[in-house]
């Protein structure tokens, strides 16, 4: 048998960390002032939060420990009462729901549809139950924003937008993460932007901002350092509990750099997820949902439909996959996945989403990083589709 090893690309591998980093690491080190609100002023965490604010289009940034904890605080920062009840879409990584709880409500799940988005119908039937919405662009699926912002501003409800893996997308031309009240991003190693791990959440409004940066762990005046803030930061003095979810300055450090090389990641990213998608749709085996009008997503994973497959098919395509160097899952079917909603047994009460599971019991998830040449993700097309054809041989 052909030893096919010498090629197959590791989906898994990190890009390195720009040279860049390495003479402000040094520096950093040898002054060994890590904590962020050490420094009178300038505090890489600090650089961080202005240059992203600048880049992603937002007035105010805070720079957090995790997009997890970027989320907590937006909902802490709302002031939501206890128990309030957050719409989020059925189709998205635990620590979503997770962030809901751990903020004292509570998670209200919507249907997503085969599409991958959400599913309006089902959006607006729940809408009046809710007292805030917090949309996850899962793997920077955009559902539709227009809708969606329209129906928020007509219920009055606040939107907290979770665009922890969609850094580059846009929608109508404008950064994801900028179009509702709040916009929170990780820097967790399979993002678009590494640090191991990270959070960042960007807001227009001041009062908002001066909360968050408050219960992020501003403890005493430490508020001032934050540039931007002004006098609102008295007014919420000793008022809210400090959460300390702080960025220390060694991860700013590690990010900054790769921020001028976001607009290559996103431009291959979108090449290498293009060039597989229409591979796929050839063979007839899959289906890729096509973007809605107004979405421009920055891929570094690729999700596609098993087209006509049964059970026993979807297993063997999927081991076969495998065996031909290529690690596909079903988010529905790999055992404890955690972006499937039944498996979020923390929750009260899983709900019945019909639509939402038969979507996640043949969607597939593979990782598509942008390093990857196209000899690479010619690899990757042949594998799945051989995959396929012996399946269902
Ligand atoms: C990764 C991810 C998160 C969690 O981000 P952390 O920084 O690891 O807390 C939340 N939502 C989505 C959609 C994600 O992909």
């Amino acid at each position: 048998m052909r030893d096919l090893t010498y090629e197959i690309p590791n989906l898994y591998a990190a890009e390195p960390i720009p040279d860049a980093a390495r003479a402000a690491i040094d520096a950093l080190l040898s002054s060994g002032d890590l904590f962020r609100y050490s420094a009178p002023k300038d505090a890489p965490v600090s650089l961080l939060e202005e240059d992203f604010a600048d880049l992603i289009g937002a007035r105010y940034a805070l720079a957090v420990s995790s997009c997890s904890a970027a989320l907590f605080l937006s909902l802490k920062a709302l002031d939501l009462p206890k128990n309030a009840r957050v719409l989020i879409p059925a189709f998205t990584f635990a620590a979503v729901p997770s962030a809901v709880v751990h903020a004292d409500c509570v998670p209200v799940l919507v249907e997503v549809d085969n599409s991958y988005r959400i599913n309006l119908t089902d959006f607006k039937a729940k809408i009046s139950s809710v007292d805030a919405i917090l949309i996850s662009h899962m793997r920077g699926h955009t559902s539709d924003m227009d809708a969606i912002l329209n129906l928020a501003e007509e219920h009055g409800l606040p939107v907290v937008e979770d665009a922890a893996h969609s850094l580059g997308t846009t929608w109508n031309g404008q950064n994801i993460g900028t179009l509702g009240r709040i916009g929170c991003f990780s820097f967790q190693s399979y993002k678009m932007i590494n640090a191991g791990e990270g959070g960042i959440m960007i807001t227009d409004d001041p009062d908002l901002f001066a909360r968050a940066v408050i219960m992020s762990g501003a403890y005493e005046h430490t508020w001032k350092k934050h540039a931007k803030i002004g006098e609102i930061g008295a007014k919420w003095q000793n008022k809210l509990p400090l959460y300390n979810m702080r960025m220390q300055n060694l991860s700013a450090t590690v990010i900054r750099p790769q921020l001028p090389e976001l607009a290559r990641r996103v431009r291959d990213g979108r090449r290498n997820h293009d060039f597989v998608a229409k591979n796929l749709t050839a063979s007839g085996h899959f289906h890729v949902p096509a973007p809605l009008d107004g979405e421009l997503r920055a891929p570094d994973s690729i999700q596609f439909t098993l087209l006509d497959f049964t059970d026993a098919q979807t297993h063997r395509f999927l081991e076969a996959a495998t065996a031909n160097g290529v690690p596909a899952s079903v988010f529905g079917l790999s055992k404890d996945n955690a972006r499937a909603f039944w498996n979020w047994q923390f929750l009260e009460e899983t709900p019945e989403l019909p639509l939402t599971r038969a979507m996640l019991m043949r969607a597939c998830d593979v990782r598509l990083p942008a390093r990857l040449q196209i000899s690479d993700l010619e690899f990757v097309a042949t594998a799945l589709i051989a995959a396929a054809s012996a399946a269902k041989a």
